[in-house]
């Protein structure tokens, strides 16, 4: 699909779905239309909340990368109109002063994470005024995790050093492959030898948790090709690694198309390679934190976990407590005490709401306390492993329950139900293949 900017540039959306891997949506198919005042009514709730108790997570989207790839499943916009990007950041300034004035306050903020798009594709002085926004409109501490999504292709020394200057001590690659054979399916080419002067360089400059992300069910994969990827990617020493699914959703993603569908591998095949890639992590002395996500065993999200101090939002695994997301630019999500929401994905629609005063948001599901609170404790039970009886009230919550305890997934003593090694080790399938626990998990 062609677009045309607010700048008059022209630039190509691909897809409409922020992190969504299967054709529900971003939502599970629950959204329903919303408009600014829906927002508002949300983010006025939130204002209330006591400032000393709760900080927040945002999310920015910087849509922009250079060419598109076959497997894209973003919401990403292909340009190289630096005016394009720089009218971008315009708005987005914009939209994060009309939601932290609303707010009423400076808050601080327990996580950021900058995602794209390739989000360093843009200048270096287009990075420094993401980050100058940022400090702007809320209150960046020590304290706050500040993580960017980059394509090692495009970094350089000069570019981490800034990245680093920045106040961002996280780098999170979404690698897909790394095997040539199976990248060149995908129209990609990041060498091994690349990827070990990106993660060299990187720790140079002070970078200070690394995560990568690789596929698993990506056409041509096999088991073999996909060892020798994790036994690559093992050798860079990554603090984090995301195991995520591919699913093809060509009537969503129309670059999909170009992926050949005899070339994608079976659901048994997947159920291998992702076994192949937890052995691989488990010889490695990776440990599980929870569906996807394998830690190095001495990392503070382990001990968090042994604290019963893991939580789970839209951003990934977190030790702060507090599970509310803010989500800026176009595709957006955000995660509010009694509404998900996500943004206008098309550039023209976000922009012109965002001129005219309102907030961007399009489309959404509007939670009552109870359905929030329930919400929150299933997104947690694949970090915690147990819930507590009494978070789940509702008619729809109380039979997920029953269904998980029936199918031996799920055991429940003393009011609190802790999922079992069945269920651990199936929570991602688990999650993905039920319509209601998918909507309410992720
Ligand atoms: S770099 Fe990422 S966001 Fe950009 S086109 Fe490729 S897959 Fe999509």
């Amino acid at each position: 699909m062609t677009e045309t900017s607010g700048s008059g540039i022209r630039t190509q959306v691909i897809g409409t779905d922020l992190s969504s891997k299967t054709t529900r949506g971003v939502f599970g198919g629950r959204e329903q239309a919303i408009d600014s005042a829906v927002y508002r009514g949300a983010i006025d709730r939130m204002a209330i909340l006591p400032s000393t108790d709760h900080k927040v997570a945002i999310y920015i989207h910087l849509p922009f990368c250079p060419t598109q790839c076959m497997s894209c499943d973003r919401v990403a916009v292909i340009t190289h109109s630096k005016a394009a990007i720089d009218d971008y950041l315009t708005t987005l300034d914009l939209e994060m002063s009309l939601v932290s004035k609303r707010l009423g306050r400076s808050w601080e903020l327990s996580q950021v994470l900058v995602g794209g798009g390739t989000p360093n594709y843009l200048a270096d002085a287009q990075l420094a005024r993401v980050a100058a926004m940022i400090e702007r409109h809320f209150e960046v501490t020590q304290d706050t995790r500040m993580a960017i999504e980059c394509n090692p292709s495009r970094t350089s020394q000069g570019q981490l050093a800034l990245i680093r200057g920045l106040g961002f001590k996280e780098l999170r690659f979404e690698m897909r492959e790394i095997d040539p054979l199976a990248q060149s399916a995908l129209g990609r080419s990041h060498s091994p030898e690349l990827l070990q002067d990106t993660a060299e360089n990187a720790r140079r400059s002070g970078i200070e948790r690394l995560s990568f992300e690789l596929a698993f069910g990506l056409p041509n994969q096999t088991r073999e090709s996909l060892r020798h990827s994790m036994s690559w990617l093992m050798e860079l020493g990554p603090d984090e690694v995301v195991c995520s699914e591919f699913v093809r959703q060509e009537q969503i993603f129309e670059n999909q198309r170009m992926l050949d569908p005899a070339s994608l591998p079976r659901l048994s095949e997947k159920m291998t390679l992702f076994s192949t890639m937890m052995d691989v992590l488990d010889e490695a002395g990776y440990v599980w934190l929870g569906p996807r996500t394998f830690v190095k065993a001495n990392d503070p999200l382990v001990t968090a976990r042994q604290d019963g101090m893991l939580f789970q939002n839209r951003l990934g695994y977190t030790s702060a407590l507090d599970h509310w997301v803010l989500g800026f630019g176009i595709g957006a999500v955000s995660e509010l005490p009694v509404l998900l929401a996500q943004n206008a994905t098309d550039v023209t629609d976000w922009r012109s709401a965002v001129l005219a005063g309102d907030h961007p948001a399009e489309s959404g599901v509007r939670l009552s306390l109870s359905e929030s609170r329930e919400r929150i404790a299933f997104a947690n039970l694949g970090a915690h492993l147990s819930v507590s009886i009494a978070d789940i009230t509702t008619p729809l919550g109380v039979d997920l329950v029953r269904r998980l305890i029936e199918a031996d997934l799920l055991s429940v003593s003393n009011e609190v139900a802790r999922l079992n090694e069945l269920g651990r080790q199936n929570w991602q399938y688990i999650v993905e293949a039920s319509e209601d626990l998918w909507w309410l998990a992720v």
